[in-house]
């Protein structure tokens, strides 16, 4: 196949492809979902472990060389580490991190470090044990915690922790998250909270960095930590003397459009170049009617060339999106 850069019309060099491989999740978060149940697509609906690699393959001919893996919950689909493994043999892949709400992490921890991952993200919105289970219906708060301290003790690096700051829900909990860094060696990332799919959890006065910044402030003096291009859209500081990290993911007061490399592929083999937008291109129904890599490559290149110059959503109200967070990987 003939090498193309993923350049898109706003000179953004895409080269991030996050790829959700089940809508599957083991926990509620009340911000990722309704309630009730949520229907789940048919086994059958999901891309294979093999389609997908098919996908990152010539993904990857064509410029894309990061890969993050995250669900659902990645760690409840079977057969997970052979495939990450399996994306690892991939010359052109140079990076393969994992999200991950960390409930099965603990036993998967040794072969995820055999199979080369070093960087995880496991979400975590609460460090008060009732807490957590009220917020993601699961009594989970110690195995996520233990584990943590193993990928710790593992030397996985950067543990990122995911943070979704959520007012009235654990917004009085943002500095003892933030003070975690000046113990570990944690990338702490506040996350504002995106009005996505449905949830039981109603989008209304997010909280946004600034005012998160303000709640953390007593725990000492941000400095800045100068950012690389392969960076992501964090913005990252450090207090001072800390061995972690704070980083601010603020999609809705200062989104980061402009620098935004990634392409998002969905347990049923959508691929999004936008998180928030509803626009997507198939790749499921020419991946099973014989099509061949260059016709796949074209879906992809054509995605990227549709990748929005920037999101639509204002402060004062979102873009309905019509897939759930579960789905798309966040
Ligand atoms: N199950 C894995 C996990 O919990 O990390 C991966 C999937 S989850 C959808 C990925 C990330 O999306 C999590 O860090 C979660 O907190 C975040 N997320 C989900 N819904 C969100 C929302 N409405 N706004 C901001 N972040 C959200």
């Amino acid at each position: 196949m003939k090498q193309k850069q993923l350049d898109d019309t706003h000179n953004r060099n895409i080269n991030y492809l996050r790829v959700s491989i089940t809508d599957r999740c083991n926990l509620k978060c009340i911000y990722c979902t309704p309630d009730g149940d949520i229907p789940k697509l048919d086994h059958g609906d999901i891309l294979r472990y093999e389609e997908i690699h098919r996908i990152i393959r010539i993904a990857a001919e064509l410029g894309v060389s990061k890969i993050r893996v995250t669900g659902g919950e990645p760690l409840v689909r079977k057969g997970v580490i052979g495939f990450i493994h399996s994306i690892k043999t991939l010359s052109k892949i140079k990076e393969v991190s994992l999200t991950t709400n960390g409930i099965f992490l603990s036993e998967h921890l040794e072969s995820l470090q055999d199979a080369s991952v070093r960087r995880l993200n496991i979400s975590l919105d609460s460090l008060k044990p009732d807490r957590f289970r009220k917020i993601t219906g699961f009594d989970g708060f110690d195995r996520v915690w233990s584990a943590i301290e193993q990928a710790l003790a593992l030397h996985f690096s950067p543990i990122k922790i995911n943070v979704v700051a959520l007012r009235g829900i654990n917004d009085d909990e943002l500095a003892d998250f933030a003070r975690l860094t000046l113990e570990y060696p944690f990338h702490i990332r506040f996350i504002e909270h995106m009005p996505i799919g449905n949830s039981s959890l109603i989008w209304n006065h997010p909280m946004l960095t600034p005012e998160i910044k303000d709640r953390i402030a007593s725990t000492g003096n941000l400095v800045p930590i100068p950012t690389s291009p392969l960076d992501g859209p964090a913005q990252r500081f450090r207090i001072e003397g800390a061995p972690g990290e704070i980083g601010f993911i603020s999609p809705l007061s200062n989104h980061f459009c402009n620098t935004c490399n990634r392409l998002r592929l969905t347990a049923s083999g959508s691929l999004k170049p936008c998180l928030l937008s509803n626009f997507s291109e198939d790749l499921k129904t020419p991946l099973r009617s014989g099509g061949t890599d260059e016709a796949l490559a074209e879906i992809i290149l054509r995605a990227v060339a549709g990748k929005p110059s920037g999101h639509s959503l204002s402060r004062g109200g979102g873009a309905p999106m019509n897939m759930q967070m579960s789905s798309i990987g966040g």
